[in-house]
């Protein structure tokens, strides 16, 4: 097997280990690790498709994760995929309507981020080990709603960690931030900050590439490091479901190894959807990935006319984790479709003058978007149709293979991955189905969702508005560096 290092994506020079790269999350210069090289699967799809998601998972992740022994990564992938999830499939596919859905919400915080969130901490403790440190690892994360209960999840009660995570004030669901405020775990640290995702986003980021505050914290016993989806050992976790839905497909006789599929990926932050990219350099056979933009359609704009443009009014929608305007994991794309120099150019212009351009383009991403509406429409359509509830996000994603399907006639078999249970986003899937909901309280909802859906609440959200308000801090977003050195006193 080749070794794999990584290197960042405005400075080839930084070359890391999986396990380094893992630790510090983010480069000195504010550029994000890639693959010096993508590895190939060597193994066979009729193989593959013999194997349980933990199996497969490792045959994917070894492939990257290549200084990891054997026996260390089987206990990250045998820690994190085990009876947390509520079927042993872990991330199943079913068919509605002509259409595959992969459902990446059977975790314990029912989205898909638990795929990824559910072994971060292992792969940290390891990486930690492996390189000798006795560091106290602090997890700072901003999160659109759903990174934040995911991490907080994985890494509660977890020797030798923190966490603390700061969702935008009023820019999360109802039964997002029930989640979070009441989030149990000694070592856990929730907080509103002031604005939207990408002013929390920022504001995190400034403290990862402020070299005095990160000296003050390791004289005192602290190291940082980010859950965010620019952590490669959150993104390459999530190369295995893609690999896996292709099997399944295989599996059921609904392909043939080799015929080739499409994804569509509701997005926000690129880093789903750049995983799946992955996997196809590894060898899955892809013809064309959809990019599914909510209202916030920046990713769209780019993907067809080759402009990144920031500059636009923020829209909260009613899938409120692709709520984004600055899609970090863009940049590995960019890189690799680039090269460093220019890669650190655009990022340049884009945080100076909130946009770039560029001529070099992926033929197999094609940029897709749903309005509210289109949203809505979708949830009505598939539960008169089928029966089968979406929940926002995968609304979005559905609409847009509607319209990408209408534009290209492009009939190839589809998977549209389904990144939240509805139960998550109950009152605006709700209303969805009927009007006569709105105005109506969201818990309240969940129980007229069971009855809708006849899929059971399940266990990580039920009776969630009863449980303990545990934390009410709120932090202003030019004040986070003291909000965190006051945490870590
Ligand atoms: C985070 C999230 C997304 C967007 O995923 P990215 O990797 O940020 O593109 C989509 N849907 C849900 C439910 C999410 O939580």
């Amino acid at each position: 097997m080749k070794d794999i290092t990584y290197i960042g994506t405005r400075n080839r020079n930084i070359k890391l280990k999986a396990s380094e790269a893992i630790l510090k999350g983010i480069c000195p210069d504010g550029g994000l690790f890639i693959p010096e090289e993508m590895p190939v699967m060597e193994k066979k799809i009729d193989e593959l498709s013999k194997m349980n998601y933990r199996d497969l998972a490792y045959e994917v992740m070894s492939l990257f994760f290549t200084d990891f022994t054997e026996e260390e990564l089987r206990y990250c992938i045998n820690n994190a995929y085990d009876e947390k999830f509520d079927t042993p499939e872990i991330a199943p596919v079913v068919e509605k309507d002509g259409v595959f859905f992969l459902e990446l919400f059977h975790g314990k915080t029912i989205a898909f981020k638990d795929m990824a969130l559910s072994i971060l901490p292992y792969l940290m403790k390891t990486s930690a080990k492996k390189n000798d440190i006795h560091k106290e690892i602090v997890i700072l994360t901003a999160t659109s709603g759903d990174t934040g209960k995911a991490a907080l999840e994985g890494f509660a009660d977890v020797e030798g960690t923190r966490i603390i995570v700061f969702y935008p004030d009023g820019g999360v669901s109802p039964v997002q931030k029930q989640q979070m405020v009441t989030q149990k775990g000694k070592n856990v640290c929730v907080a509103a900050i002031t604005g939207n995702f990408d002013d929390a986003q920022t504001a995190v980021k400034s403290i990862f590439t402020d070299e005095e505050m990160k000296k003050e914290l390791d004289d005192k016993g602290f190291m940082f490091s980010s859950a965010n989806s620019i952590n490669i050992g959150r993104l390459i976790p999530q190369v295995a479901y893609y690999w896996y839905a292709y099997c399944q497909l295989v599996k059921k006789g609904s392909i043939k190894a080799g015929d080739k599929i499409n994804f569509t990926v509701p997005t926000g932050n690129f880093g789903n959807i750049l995983a799946g990219y992955f996997a196809k350099q590894m060898g899955l056979p892809v013809n064309k990935f959809v990019c599914a933009s909510n209202s916030n359609k920046v990713l769209y704009d780019f993907f067809r006319t080759g402009t990144y443009d920031k500059k636009r009014e923020f829209i909260l929608t009613t899938s409120p984790s692709m709520d984004i305007l600055i899609s970090s994991n863009l940049e590995r794309l960019v890189c690799m479709l680039t090269s460093q120099e220019e890669t650190a150019a655009l990022m340049k212009s884009l945080s100076e003058n909130g946009e770039y351009s560029m001529t070099a383009k992926a033929d197999d991403i094609v940029g897709e978007f749903a309005d509210e509406e289109e949203t809505a429409t979708a949830i009505r359509k598939m539960y008169a149709n089928e029966g089968y509830v979406l929940d926002t996000h995968t609304a979005v994603a559905y609409a847009s293979y509607d319209k990408y399907v209408k534009e290209s006639g492009d009939e190839t078999p589809t998977v549209i991955v389904s990144t939240a249970s509805p139960y998550k986003f109950a009152k605006d899937v709700c209303i969805a189905i009927d009007e006569k909901y709105r105005g109506q309280d969201a818990f309240a909802l969940m129980d007229e969702l069971e009855k809708l859906s006849g899929v059971p609440i399940p266990a990580p959200v039920k009776d969630i508005e009863k449980r303990e308000v545990l934390h009410n801090n709120l932090c202003e977003r030019e004040k986070i560096k003291d909000f965190v050195k006051e945490q870590l006193r």
